[in-house]
């Protein structure tokens, strides 16, 4: 008898910038790995600021449909955000996450050790929550007494904070270290900050949990000083659970510990799909110029895979990615080389 395979069909979104360089290197790299993943079908996918320019809305409603209805899973590449407010224009990565309820956000920070068997100095996931915080974006201005007045709501639900909870939870569950650190300012922003603080906190005694996290050791620490420290010595970190925009900032900073934001991957990840995304933006000062590095996507491709459970294929693409850096002799400008994108993912392809 023969054995039915299935394929994995994956939308693809490069949307602006430089999000078009590096979404076909993912691509590429998907491919190479032949057997090793169900075999892939692609599917090209619009949205971003380009196509809002062009055509006046920024997530077609058929990109969003396909999405739901015929792929397992994305990549995402970046939008550019205009400076100012553009009427009629909303991201569309904000949109996606919300509706498909990609409530996490995934961001594994890693520094790549100069000898394999040597402990990478910087070694953490910053996960943040995805759906809620200032990026409701309710925002008003008004004309008060002395002037404008702007005022933003920033919402914490509890429903939201237990999910991210307990997904960080479960992360920091399956790493060796088993370290969770909430992020929060409860110190100043005391009902908001404090019903995300709690609510993770409580995670490990809700019913359904049972003794599942008992392993897991649970620290806290305001955000500021979470920056400094994560400057200072990153080594203490292993899993990090943050609130929409101080996860966000956290993970930018994380990223400039391992030397570009090039190299930083991410899944935007819900019960029911996941999308890749590198956690860099469109680039506008390097875009079109094909010098844009491809790890940061190439290894976003590996984080999906991984969350999907292809872990074989998810480390052959880890593994060559880390091979090429740790080589350093293939790179692109932002990790000081001369490398064109292109250049970088040959080496990578040769490697898987
Ligand atoms: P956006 O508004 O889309 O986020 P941005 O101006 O903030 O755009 P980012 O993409 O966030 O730009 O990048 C910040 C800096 O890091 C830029 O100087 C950019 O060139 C650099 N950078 C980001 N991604 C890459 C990459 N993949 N390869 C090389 N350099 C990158
Ligand atoms: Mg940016």
């Amino acid at each position: 008898a023969t054995i039915a395979r299935q394929s994995l069909k994956i939308g693809l979104i490069p949307a602006d910038g430089i999000g078009k360089e590096v979404i076909p290197t993912a691509k590429a790299a998907i491919e190479a790995l032949g057997s090793d993943i169900p075999k892939p079908e692609f599917i090209d996918l619009l949205a971003g600021f380009e196509h809002f320019a062009k055509n006046g809305i920024a997530l077609p409603d058929e990109t969003v449909n396909i999405l739901k209805n015929e792929c397992d899973c994305a990549l995402f590449g970046s939008v550019s955000s205009p400076s100012r407010k553009v009427v009629g224009y909303s991201s569309p990565i904000v949109a996606l996450r919300k509706q498909l309820d990609l409530y996490a956000n995934i961001r594994p920070v890693t520094s790549v050790a100069a000898n394999p068997g040597e402990k990478p100095n910087v070694d953490l996931v910053v996960v943040r929550e995805n759906t809620e915080c200032l990026y409701v974006k309710q925002e008003n201005l008004i004309i008060g007494e002395h002037g404008k007045e702007a005022r933003a709501t920033r919402l914490i639900t509890e429903r939201a904070s237990r999910r991210i909870g307990q997904m960080a939870f479960e992360i920091a569950q399956a790493r060796p270290r088993k370290h969770l650190t909430v992020i929060h300012k409860s110190n100043v922003l005391s009902v908001t900050d404090g019903l995300f603080r709690e609510t993770v906190r409580g995670v490990p005694s809700l019913p359904d949990v049972g003794g599942r996290f008992d392993g897991v050791t649970i620290a806290e620490q305001l955000v500021d000083s979470a920056v400094y420290r994560l400057f200072r010595e990153p080594q203490i970190y292993d899993v990090m659970v943050a609130p929409n925009l101080y996860g966000d900032i956290l993970s930018d900073a994380a990223a400039a510990l391992v030397g570009s934001l090039g190299l930083v991957p991410s899944i935007n990840a819900g019960d029911n799909f996941v999308m890749g995304e590198p956690v860099h933006g469109s680039a506008p000062d390097i875009a079109g110029q094909s010098i844009a590095n491809p790890l940061a996507s190439i290894r976003s491709a590996a984080l999906m895979l991984r969350h999907l459970g292809y872990s074989k294929g998810a480390d052959r693409l880890d593994k060559a990615v880390d091979e090429v850096i740790r080589e350093g002799k293939v790179l692109t400008p932002d990790l000081g080389g001369k490398a064109k994108t292109g250049e970088v993912l040959d080496e990578v392809l040769r490697r898987i």
